[in-house]
């Protein structure tokens, strides 16, 4: 298969063209036409020879993912579905917020980690993106958005590695991308606006500061390893006092003050508990970071509720009583199945979790009647011992909950 030029970081770019006895300043000259104008034909690229024009042609190819569909949001978001080499297809979301505009990257077809809060999760994995479609998410996200107009006004300033996948459990080829992002050749990204997102794969966290100094997000979701283990299976692998060490270690690492932003999806009757925010501020205690609060965003697959703001807005008071930055992120785009955990995509799903998932759904189908007819009776029971009146199914569940 001949390399894609548009997934190669500036050193691979540089062996290139040492290997066609070629001075290293083509490379910059070839990754600015590509990432900063654009153009993806060689043709086009006017101060390259034609002769070394005529040599890449035999030996690579320029080649950006492909949109398959597009959704604008009624808030000014938007997603686009590709499709990548495997055939799955994946989803990217672009969120401009005043002279913001921030960039949802996917990373994998699918994931296999099987988070409870998120929809890729159900999918199961498929595939590994390569860097090219992960680092061509950006090139396309700006045709997209301003057709590389420099001047353009909404032009992508953030790059969250949070849309479809774990980006640790595609190590190399999200490094790759990560720098073209951050590179002055490429997207010329700062490393602040660069954000590697992770549930919490301890070893590549280690690694990381060999190969990076983007900024890091962990996805948390839970302030002890009982709860986190339910809500997040890769917890059992690597247990919460593990991953803060490894956080520390990265965070260490770098040559400023920045922190990592701990994500925390509030879930109705899981993990939204007064406790819970008292417990997280306890293990965080030691640990420099910002915390964000995620409403959780439901979809079709989960029977997580998102709780009231109340409820939210109590887990915050605590939170920055003890001394935390908390942000609550806004909802966005969930109109168009865009908000976090939303992703979905279309996998071929090789771990068949989607078919687990439909046995799963079946069996407790058939389940339900039972189970909630009873609380029904009971209900019926107690509604006419006390005299008062049934006043909306929900009744009935907070009866039986
Ligand atoms: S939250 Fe991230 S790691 Fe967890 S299942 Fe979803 S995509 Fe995978």
């Amino acid at each position: 298969m001949k390399p894609n030029l548009l997934g190669l970081s500036r050193d691979k770019m540089k062996a290139l063209f040492f290997e066609l006895g070629e001075k290293p300043f083509r490379a910059q000259q070839v990754m600015r036409w590509i990432h900063q104008r654009g153009v993806l034909d060689l043709n086009d690229m006017t101060d390259i020879s034609k002769v070394l024009r005529g040599k890449l042609e035999q030996l690579v190819e320029i080649k950006a993912p492909n949109v398959v569909a597009d959704y604008p949001s009624e808030d000014g978001s938007h997603k686009w579905v590709i499709e990548v080499a495997s055939g799955s297809r994946v989803e990217m979301v672009f969120i401009p917020e005043g002279s913001r505009g921030t960039l949802c990257v996917s990373s994998q077809a699918g994931c296999s980690l099987d988070c409870g809060f998120c929809a890729t999760g159900k999918q199961g994995w498929n595939s590994n993106l390569t860097v090219a479609e992960i680092a061509g998410q950006v090139w396309l996200a700006r045709a997209q958005i301003d057709g590389f107009n420099a001047a353009a006004q909404r032009r992508i300033s953030n790059v969250v590695m949070m849309g479809m996948g774990e980006p640790l459990m595609n190590f190399e080829p999200v490094m790759d991308a990560v720098s073209l992002m951050m590179d002055d050749w490429a997207y010329g990204l700062s490393k602040r606006k660069v954000t590697i997102s992770t549930s919490g794969v301890v070893p590549a966290i280690r690694r990381m500061k060999e190969y990076t100094d983007a900024s890091l997000a962990v996805s948390l979701h839970a302030p002890n390893d009982e709860l986190r283990s339910r809500i997040m299976p890769i917890n059992k692998k690597y247990p919460i006092a593990d991953l803060i060490d490894a956080v520390k270690e990265y965070m260490a690492s770098l040559k400023d003050k920045r922190v990592p932003v701990i994500e925390y999806t509030v879930i109705k009757g899981v993990n939204d508990h007064r406790q819970h925010a008292r417990e997280l501020a306890e293990l965080l205690r030691t640990l420099p970071c910002k915390i964000n609060l995620i409403p959780f965003n439901p979809f079709s697959l989960s029977d997580y509720r998102r709780p009231s703001d109340s409820v939210i807005r109590n887990f915050r008071v605590i939170l920055q009583r003890a001394g935390f930055t908390v942000t609550v992120r806004t909802t966005r785009a969930d109109d168009i199945g865009a908000a976090c955990g939303q992703l979905v995509g279309d996998v071929e799903d090789l771990t068949r979790r989607q078919e687990r998932y439909a046995r799963r759904a079946e069996a407790m189908q058939n389940e339900v009647p039972e189970y909630y007819g009873q609380i029904g009776i009971e209900r019926a029971q107690i509604l006419a011992s006390t005299g008062k009146a049934a006043t909306s199914a929900d009744d009935t569940l907070v009866l039986g909950s």
